[in-house]
């Protein structure tokens, strides 16, 4: 029988799956033709649609952040047409290898990384140029920063351009609002905040955005052609068959974010976002991100200098059983390391995270200024936003 190592998966992503959303995943597998599962494709549908706070459909796919990341740009942008990228961290980075090997010709907003990005500047390039989509992150994991995309989404929307947004380590964690802020697009996954395994991916996608997408019959992509989605889903089904236990997965998962309240989600994270940030910082490690524009899913720190990114979460992991990010951009080897505040999260988790810290910097060399101090900021923070 197949066994795998009980330790905290504390990663911004996947996330740790909670027992209702594995026992969902764990019963039959229904004909996924058959009026019992589509019955509860269209109850996902409903229920997921106020989370990207939206009122058009949203598409399901089987496939990972990428493969959506990817599917929003093939389904607007021919080869030839303009993109301009924000590229703030990793997944913007990935964005314009997308762009690129789907033949978009590729303009860039570089963001220092941690930074914030001033919407005046998306606005001036639009002037500049006639660009076919605009596209950027919303929750860079890579770098704990939350991007404001209504303030995007207001010097695009009344220009042709499409915004496209990848909300994968951000829907269900942080406030998404689809329609009210102008995105076009909107992409996710189930392994984030939706507390489900990988394997699920998910498109949002508004009328300005069919518009283009319909216009000549050109979208140069069979699998993951929104169009084919579309019509399926308007008859509650999918064209291909789909991951049918993920959705069973999924939603049990948009049953527990309803019985807490969407808002409700979103403050528990804020709110437990914020103790870690208090904490990480009472032991002396700095945030990686310009700390007004934090993420509430994923918390980025630098690496203590004299301290290798590394060792900090391979000592984790080998005595603490805890199992938390390092950095996965090349140029950000040895500098960063994240912890995840998505999903499934709680209070315990976080002053967990903070011993486990606390203790293997002091393993490392690198003990706290006083016992218990990140554990004690975290409490603090706590009460102070209960
Ligand atoms: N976009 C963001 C912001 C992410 O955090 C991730 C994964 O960490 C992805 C895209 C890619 O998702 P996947 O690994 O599911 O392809």
């Amino acid at each position: 029988m197949l066994t795998i190592p009980d330790y905290r998966l504390r990663l911004p992503g996947p996330t740790a799956v909670p027992e209702r959303v594995r026992q969902a995943t764990a019963l039959p597998v229904l004909n996924h033709r058959g009026a019992e599962f589509k019955a509860m494709l269209a109850e996902c549908q409903q229920r997921l649609k106020p989370i990207f706070g939206t009122r058009h459909d949203v598409l399901l796919f089987a496939g990972s952040g990428t493969a959506m990341m990817e599917a929003a740009v093939a389904n607007v942008v021919s080869p030839g047409d303009a993109v301009l990228i924000v590229v703030a961290g990793q997944f913007g980075d990935r964005f314009v290898s997308i762009a690129k090997a789907l033949g978009a010709t590729v303009d860039t907003i570089d963001v220092e990384w941690g930074g914030a990005l001033d919407a005046q500047r998306v606005a001036e390039r639009l002037k500049s140029r006639s660009y076919r989509a605009v596209v950027m992150v919303h929750n860079e994991s890579s770098t704990g920063v939350a991007y404001d995309i209504a303030a995007v989404g207001a010097v695009v929307r009344d220009t042709p351009a499409l915004l496209i947004v990848d909300s994968v380590s951000g829907l269900a964690g942080i406030e998404m609002k689809m329609d009210a802020w102008g995105a076009d697009i909107v992409v996710s996954a189930s392994q984030k905040s939706l507390m489900c395994a990988p394997g699920l991916g998910f498109a949002a996608v508004s009328a300005k955005a069919w518009k283009v997408i319909d216009r000549d019959g050109r979208v140069p992509s069979f699998f993951a052609d929104f169009r084919r989605a579309k019509a399926s889903l308007e008859k509650d089904g999918t064209p291909f068959t789909p991951p049918v236990t993920l959705v069973y997965g999924l939603l049990e998962a948009l049953h527990m974010i309803d019985e807490e309240g969407l808002a409700n989600v979103l403050r528990r994270h804020s709110r437990l976002a914020a103790a870690l940030r208090a904490g990480v910082q009472a032991l002396g490690v700095e945030l990686y991100n310009q700390p007004d524009i934090s993420s509430s899913t994923v918390v980025a720190m630098k690496v203590p200098r004299g301290l290798e990114g590394g060792a900090i979460v391979q000592r984790l992991r080998e005595r603490y059983r805890t199992v938390i990010a390092g950095a996965r951009h090349p140029s950000q080897t040895g500098k960063v390391f994240r912890i995840g505040t998505m999903g499934a999260v709680s209070e315990t988790d976080i002053i967990t995270d903070l011993r486990h810290l606390e203790a293997t910097l002091k393993d490392l060399g690198k003990p706290a200024p006083t016992q218990h101090a990140g554990v004690r900021a975290a409490l603090d923070a706590l009460a102070a936003s209960a």
